[in-house]
């Protein structure tokens, strides 16, 4: 893409993203959704990924998606309406500790409800903590998202916490394990909700997909 093409799809990113967000609705199942109107991107990860703050930040509202919310209502889908362009849909976390199998088992169902049937999903972001990498439970997601055959990028959050000079090796290593799954995407974005670092790309790449 030449220089100044890039320049002006920055520049619509940012336009999207200074728009008020707006909460549409929070529902504890697929059917209680409202109708999708809009392109949508669903967020998934391991609980305490950094996925409110990452919400947060890319609409720059500090209290939108809750951080370190209370249990009870992590268990529903939030949707976000951006700028009338975009909807982001904030998907439960997974990987709680003392889980029971019931609990995962709701959780598994509500996941493959929602990506196998949401109309207008475009992507789904998969959330790795950059401290930690890809961990088995995060195996155990991609292994389900690979089952609704909704395309999905890898998305590393916190990555302030890793020094520059082993970034390189942490997104190499995340490639291979999260491109060895059939419905992975190669792209794979390194954010920061912290210092904002990669936050431009990450609104580049969702303003892309919506169409903006
Ligand atoms: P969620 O459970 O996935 O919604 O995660 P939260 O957004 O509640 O964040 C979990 C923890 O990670 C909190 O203590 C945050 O302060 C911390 N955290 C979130 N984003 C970042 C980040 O970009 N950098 C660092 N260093 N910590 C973060």
């Amino acid at each position: 893409m030449p220089e100044h093409d890039d320049k002006a799809a920055a520049a619509t990113a940012r336009k999207l993203f200074a728009q008020q967000a707006v909460f549409i609705a929070g529902a504890p199942g697929y059917d209680a959704l409202p109708k999708a109107t809009l392109p949508e991107i669903a967020f998934v990860g391991r609980s305490n990924v950094g996925k409110s703050s990452l919400i947060n930040a890319l609409t720059g509202r500090s209290g939108l998606a809750r951080v370190s919310k209370t249990p009870g209502r992590t268990r529903q889908i939030n949707l976000f309406n951006i700028g009338d362009a975009l909807m982001l849909a904030d998907l439960p976390g997974y990987g709680f500790a003392k889980a029971s199998k019931t609990l995962v088992g709701e959780w598994q169902h509500l996941i493959v409800n929602y990506l196998g049937q949401r109309p207008n999903l475009r992507r789904v972001l998969l959330l790795i903590d950059a401290r930690r990498g890809v961990m088995p439970i995060d195996e155990m997601a991609m292994k389900l998202l690979d089952r609704t055959a909704v395309p999905y990028n890898a998305v590393l959050t916190k990555i302030d916490a890793i020094k520059p000079a082993a970034r390189a090796a942490l997104a190499e290593q995340t490639q291979r394990q999260v491109t060895s799954h059939p419905a992975a995407l190669a792209q794979l974005e390194m954010v920061s909700a912290d210092s904002g670092e990669g936050m431009e790309n990450l609104k580049l790449a969702l303003a892309t997909l919506a169409g903006a």
